[in-house]
């Protein structure tokens, strides 16, 4: 039984999301393809999604207006960009749907909240200390070095964390992150990395991914593979139950991705959560029959969930924009070469300019083995340089 809450909202409907960047992009691209309009909010004048969405408007999450707007224009709200402001979300709530909700953004904003989630939910993290205080710095138990100091907020791609050995490190650490709230977590001894993506309705079904394994390379994400047996299958099963503990602990609506550390004795820690698509699930574009972004209109639109189905082994390549440059000379990809190569797809987000670390775009491989996926794979590295 359908109640206001629930109805879904057809092709025809207008769907807005904060935040323009590449997941945005793809989000609004997979809506469209649906039948959908879409409404960008990015103060970004050449952001990756504002660029090919119906509406955009340019002002910050923050603004009245453009929020106004944005409710104005949509049928619903979803979020691309995890440190949107949880009070923008409850904002727009108050006159349409919105999902993620601002309280479970909020969570997945903080380290330290988001711990006290995991324990909350039964899911293994690593040991960690909340340091707020010069006395909690001081208090830290020994037993947490070495470890990793991490800003409890804004945090992305490696950056806000520092890694220390001793004490003397960890007070110097610290200080350069400016004293602002941090958590120090114990450095565990990992095998590999994974992550497990969800989407769970706002009636409560949940759909999960196939367990990806993740490469990151200088704190960023490099490559993800996903195919039968790259994950333990019983660290694989452990993966998917305990992402849904954590979405269903959050009565979270919508997609999230949860990303897990496999140590060297086999246990499963979970790491952190992202409360919207996740480049580690890009690959679902072309080796799955639904992909992440129509996962995460199907759950914002109250349309029904269905489980992904894997129909290719596949390898993600990121692209960052090292790959513009030769010896520090610009220069442009050979994108005709790459696209020569069996089971290819070439992913770009349109930005404009290409610095280093900055991520481009991805290519996605998929092959009928996974011994043809890491072929394909190792001549893509090769032509990329
Ligand atoms: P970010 O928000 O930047 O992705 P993460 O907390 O995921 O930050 O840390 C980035 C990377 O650092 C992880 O993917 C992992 O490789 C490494 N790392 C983080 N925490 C630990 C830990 N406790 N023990 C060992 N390695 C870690
Ligand atoms: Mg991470």
């Amino acid at each position: 039984q359908a109640t206001k809450d629930t109805a879904p909202i057809l092709p025809g409907a207008t769907l807005g999301v904060l935040g323009g960047g590449q997941l945005g992009r793809m989000f609004v691209q997979t809506a469209q393809a649906m039948g959908y309009f879409t409404a960008v909010l990015d103060k970004d004048e050449t952001s990756p999604a504002g660029l090919v969405s119906h509406h955009h408007i340019r002002t910050g999450y923050e603004d009245p207006q453009g929020l106004a707007e944005l409710a104005r224009l949509c049928d619903a709200v979803t979020t691309e960009f995890e440190n949107v402001p949880a009070g923008a979300l409850n904002q727009l709530a108050t006159s349409l749907p919105v999902s993620p909700a601002g309280s479970a953004v909020a969570i997945a904003q903080d380290r330290a909240a988001e711990k006290a989630h995991f324990v909350k939910c039964g899911v293994p993290c690593a040991p960690y200390a909340v340091i707020e205080t010069a006395a909690q710095l001081a208090a830290v138990n020994d037993a947490l070095l070495p470890g990793i100091l991490k800003t409890a907020r804004m945090g992305y791609d490696g950056k806000g964390q520092i890694r220390v050995k001793t004490r003397a490190e960890l007070v110097a650490a610290w200080d350069e992150l400016k004293q602002v709230a941090c958590v120090l977590e114990k450095m565990l001894p990992l095998a590999h990395e994974c992550s497990v993506i969800v989407a769970r309705s706002r009636s409560g079904d949940i759909v999960n991914l196939p367990v990806q394994r993740n490469l990151h390379r200088d704190g960023i994400l490099a490559v993800t593979e996903v195919f039968a047996g790259n994950v333990p299958p019983v660290q694989a099963e452990q993966a998917i139950a305990a992402a849904k503990s954590v979405a269903i602990g959050l009565d979270y609506v919508g997609v999230l991705c949860v990303e897990f550390f496999v140590l060297e004795n086999g246990q499963l820690v979970v790491n952190e959560i992202a409360p919207r698509p996740h480049n580690s699930g890009h690959y679902s574009q072309n080796a799955l029959d639904v992909s992440q972004f129509e996962l995460q209109v199907r759950c914002m639109a109250n349309l029904p969930l269905v489980q992904p189905r894997q129909h290719s082994a596949t390898i993600m390549l990121n692209l960052l924009g090292d790959l513009w440059f030769s010896g520090g000379v610009a220069k442009t990809p050979a994108w005709d070469e790459i696209l020569q190569l069996p089971g290819a797809h070439l992913h770009l987000y349109g930005k404009v300019d290409a610095k280093p670390g900055r991520k481009m775009g991805h290519l996605n491989i998929t092959a009928a083995t996974p011994e043809k996926a890491r072929e394909t794979a190792l001549k893509a590295t090769a032509i990329l340089g």
